[in-house]
């Protein structure tokens, strides 16, 4: 099967990568990124032991959830908006894409309602591309310091997405970015705020970033093939 064939390929070029810095290869999560896959085909992946799929559009995601159910862990990805956050709060044990204040109170609000705590991770636009989400860098720790403030959301991380480039080692300045955010935020031990996740690298990067820090990489095309 390609799927388990593909899987087993990324999570060894991610195994060299991690102890090529000297990580140990466990503190880095694959998302198996499934958006635009049918059930059947995140069912293999699922055979082939992938633990968390990763999905960017809500309304997708509700049916391949109802189909496949919770063996796997399900991460939101994309850009969420507001009046689906209800739904978010439902399906996702992790959001990767928070990033404005507004859709952080709305996320709170739904999941106080739960009664439950909602990790999430703070998307960051570290090249200030126009058409990448994402907070700027200057305003991250502002907007970091506000959603520790919420009692039902849980700060655990940051994300980001850099341009794409051909060449892997042209992104490496921009996981460096983040990383250095990362850290500098986590110096000033701001309560109820892990900073310990840092979500980045894709299909063609992913070698990179875990060597700059990664603790979560999204793959999609890698594991699943070409997007139609
Ligand atoms: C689609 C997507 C990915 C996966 O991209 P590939 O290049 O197919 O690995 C990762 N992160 C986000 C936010 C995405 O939208």
């Amino acid at each position: 099967m390609a799927i388990a064939d593909n899987l087993a390929c990324v999570r060894e070029r991610m195994k060299q990568a991690a102890l090529r810095c000297n990580r140990q290869p466990d503190e880095v999560r694959l998302v198996a990124v499934s958006k635009t896959v049918s059930a059947e085909v995140i069912r293999a992946a699922l055979n082939a032991g992938a633990m968390i799929l990763g999905e960017n559009y809500i309304q997708e995601a509700r049916k391949k959830i109802d189909l496949i159910g919770r063996q796997a862990e399900w991460h939101f990805i994309g850009h969420l908006q507001s009046n689906k956050v209800k739904f978010a709060v439902d399906l996702f044990s992790l959001i990767h894409s928070v990033d404005r204040m507004t859709l952080a109170e709305e996320l709170n609000r739904e999941a106080g309602k739960r009664n439950k705590i909602l990790p999430v991770l703070i998307q960051v636009n570290i090249s200030g591309e126009e058409t990448k989400a994402g907070i700027d860098p200057a305003g991250t720790r502002q907007l970091v310091q506000q959603v520790a403030l919420l009692p039902h959301l849980s700060v655990q991380g940051l994300m980001t997405m850099p341009p794409w480039f051909e060449n892997p080692e042209e992104a490496r300045p921009y996981f460096i970015a983040l990383r250095k955010l990362r850290d500098e935020l986590a110096g000033e031990k701001i309560p109820n705020v892990s900073l310990k996740e840092l979500s980045m690298g894709m299909s063609g990067d992913f070698e990179t970033a875990i060597e700059e820090g990664a603790t979560l990489v999204r793959i999609g095309t890698a594991i699943f093939g070409e997007r139609g």
